[in-house]
């Protein structure tokens, strides 16, 4: 699947295409909720602990595997 994507300065940004291997996205509310280091790798512990997480609308949902290029 092609994810596109306009956060240029995410580390997997590359000319508006992300190039990460997997990407967690999930509500904005879990989202600032979680550790900066959780990622699609604790996907499966994170729907245990927190549930299903259902949104209204695409602004409520955030891309959690953002890290800054420079970061
Ligand atoms: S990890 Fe998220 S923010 Fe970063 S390029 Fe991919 S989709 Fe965009």
């Amino acid at each position: 699947m092609e994810v596109h994507c306009t956060v240029k300065n995410c580390r997997w940004w590359d000319k508006n295409y992300c190039i990460a291997q997997a990407i967690l996205i999930t509500s904005d509310e879990l989202g600032e909720a979680l550790p900066e280091s959780y990622d699609y790798q604790q996907t499966q512990s994170i729907v245990q602990q927190y549930g299903e997480t259902a949104v209204d609308s695409c602004t409520a949902t955030c891309c959690k595997t953002f890290v800054a290029a420079d970061g």
